[in-house]
């Protein structure tokens, strides 16, 4: 992920990166640093079937994933989550911090921006499934279906199959 070029606050010409990343503005006295985005994701369980979306846009069109997104500043993740959910499918969820099944930074789009995908395993509560414009497919599909899928990240199918599974036999992540 390319360095800031100019200040994001004051559009000043910020100084080299230093030892850390950090880039100085010269004009404000900010330091800014290229850090990870954080996206949030989940692995919808009903018995023996998880969800699986198929991406409507780029980056990654057309390939499966675990629906989720990006948080907003100064969301919790998983209230960013309940909402993303809701959003693209038009269903609420159940879901705690006992759920989580992995953090797996990865880049993301043509410019390799880091993201840090914090997976989780989550039940439906509530809600007719509606997939909303930017999800091209929404279906529950078993275990033995997941290697069959065009996945767009690797670690969303593992996400899901550790949620299907209940335990996970493949360490992934921190
Ligand atoms: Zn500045």
């Amino acid at each position: 992920m390319k360095p800031f070029v100019y200040c994001p606050a004051c559009a000043s010409r910020l100084e080299e990166p230093n030892s850390e990343g950090g880039s100085r503005c010269p004009n404000c006295g900010r330091s800014w640093y290229r850090n990870s985005a954080p996206t949030v994701t989940a692995a919808i369980v009903d018995g023996e079937r998880v969800l699986v979306a198929i991406r409507a846009f780029a980056p990654k069109k057309g390939k499966a994933d675990t629906p989720g997104g990006f948080l907003m500043p100064g969301e919790p993740p998983l209230d960013g989550l309940r909402r993303e959910i809701r959003e693209e499918l038009g269903i609420e969820i159940a879901v705690s911090f006992e759920d989580f099944v992995q953090g797996v930074p990865h880049t993301y789009g043509d410019e390799g921006d880091w993201v840090l995908s914090l997976g989780f395993r989550a039940r439906p509560l509530s809600g007719e499934l509606e997939p909303a414009d930017d999800v091209a497919d929404a279906r529950w599909v078993t275990y033995s279906e997941l290697e069959d899928l065009d996945w767009a990240w690797p670690h969303d199918r593992e996400l899901a199959k550790i949620a299907l599974r209940g335990t996970s036999t493949e360490h992934v992540g921190e």
